[in-house]
């Protein structure tokens, strides 16, 4: 049988998550079908009162699906605790198919001693059992077809055949059916969860992912920052020491924006800004490290956040990402070939090793982009980076004076800058 975690190369990343995801979806259902379980089977032991007492073995069998029923909630609990998602899957199934086994065999004992109105309940019963089996496998049509056939099918055979049948035979025949049929409803579920959790794990990832350029989104970035900047905090609280800041981790913050970009539009057309635009994507993404963040933070401005800088400015990766993006040849779908510079403003996070809290992550965004404006304003296609100096005594100081004027904070010796 296939392996249900089995995903085609281009998911494989998908595949811790998807076992745990259709793991827990499995339980999460099956708990609520036991709940219907155990009702129906007391409401099944009502209605075949009369007839148990005519025939007894049909209380045993129906017994049997009690314990069965109970058996399984408490393999439940202990499945739920083996490491493995794989085994913890097949035990579900190995319980689903112990139950479903367990009704045809009532249905199989009980029918003849049964009077039409009893026979009719047990039906009704059994598509009620089969409904609740749904509720806790899925709710594909071929699922609930798989799971009602067998039902249907001992009912119909001990109908066909008659009471004084050997049915021995008969019944080992109905059997192999059923496996074959659960089989395949195992197969058939296992392929349902895992379309379902795909595809929410697709649409969790497309939110998170800019169209375009395929970059991450302004929102990634936020859920990535709001654990990542705690984390280096926490780094700093532990190492308060600024002589020893090997053990501290820091963030590198660059802000990218495209130089005159306005006219790539205006001369070549809106599509070829957007193959600039990918194109940038693919050089940042490239010279980026693996662990790094690259952002499209909107229109023509990329974030990049370079992990590990250990407090030095991420200067010389500003400057290659610079250089690369100078020298690339931007080719067109129409043929032209044009050139293209950007402007990139960073800082590191955090900004004052003295007071690693000063400033919040949000807030070097600002600083960067300070940065980067001030790159455009002194002839564009240059990277200038913002530091702290000695002087920082309070958050609102740095921002109010970086708000007036870079220069006059630099000549307050707040701020440094490094080009
Ligand atoms: P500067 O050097 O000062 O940055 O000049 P600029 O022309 O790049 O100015 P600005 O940053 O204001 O221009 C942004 C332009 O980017 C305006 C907008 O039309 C364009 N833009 C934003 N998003 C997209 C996009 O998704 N595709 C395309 N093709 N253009 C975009
Ligand atoms: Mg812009
Ligand atoms: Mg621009």
């Amino acid at each position: 049988m296939r392996n249900p975690f089995q995903l085609p190369p281009g998911q494989a990343h998908f595949a811790p998550e998807l076992e745990r995801a259709v793991v827990d979806e499995l339980y999460k259902r099956a708990w609520a079908a036991f709940g219907a379980l155990i009702l129906v089977l007391a409401v099944a032991g009502s209605v075949l009162k009369e007839a148990i007492q005519r025939h007894p073995p049909i209380g045993r069998v129906l017994m049997l699906m009690v314990v069965v029923t109970l058996l399984r909630t408490l393999s439940l609990v202990l499945l739920k605790n083996l490491p493995s998602p794989r085994l913890r899957y097949w035990g579900f199934i190995t319980g689903s198919t112990l139950i479903a086994f367990g009704f045809a065999d009532l249905n199989i004992v009980s029918y003849p001693y049964l009077e039409l109105p009893e026979l009719a309940l047990l039906c009704m019963i059994d598509l009620g059992i089969c409904s609740g089996a749904l509720m806790s496998m899925g709710s594909s049509f071929l699922t609930y077809v798989l799971y009602v056939i067998p039902n249907i099918g001992s009912i119909a055979l001990v109908v066909a055949l008659g009471p004084s049948t050997r049915w021995s035979q008969n019944f080992m025949l109905l059997g192999c059916i059923y496996l074959v049929a659960l089989v395949l409803l195992a197969l058939q579920l296992a392929l349902a969860y895992r379309r379902e959790v795909i595809l929410r794990m697709e649409m969790a990832e497309m939110a998170l992912r800019d169209n375009l350029t395929q970059l991450r989104n302004r929102r990634a970035l936020i859920e990535f920052m709001s654990l990542e900047s705690e984390q280096v905090l926490r780094s700093w609280r532990i190492t308060p020491d600024p002589t020893h800041p090997k053990t501290a981790s820091s963030l590198g913050i660059l802000m990218l924006d495209i130089d005159h970009f306005k006219a790539v539009n205006d001369t070549f057309g809106h599509l070829a800004g957007d193959e600039v635009l990918k194109q940038i994507a693919a050089i940042l993404t490239e010279t980026a490290r693996k662990p790094d963040m690259v952002v499209r933070w909107g229109g023509e401005e990329f974030v990049i956040v370079a992990r590990d800088t250990e407090r030095k400015p991420p200067s010389r990766l500003a400057e290659r990402i610079r250089e690369r993006v100078e020298q690339h040849p931007f080719h067109l779908s129409t043929g032209q070939t044009i050139q293209v510079t950007c402007s990139i403003g960073y800082s590191v996070f955090p900004f004052d090793e003295k007071l690693p809290a000063l400033l919040t992550w949000e807030q070097l965004i600002s600083v960067a982009d300070t940065g980067m404006y001030f790159a455009k304003t002194h002839g564009r296609n240059r990277s200038v980076g913002i530091m702290a100096a000695d002087q920082i005594k309070t958050d609102s100081e740095v921002l109010s004076c970086l708000e007036q004027s870079l220069e006059k904070a630099q000549a307050d010796g707040l701020v440094r800058l490094v080009e």
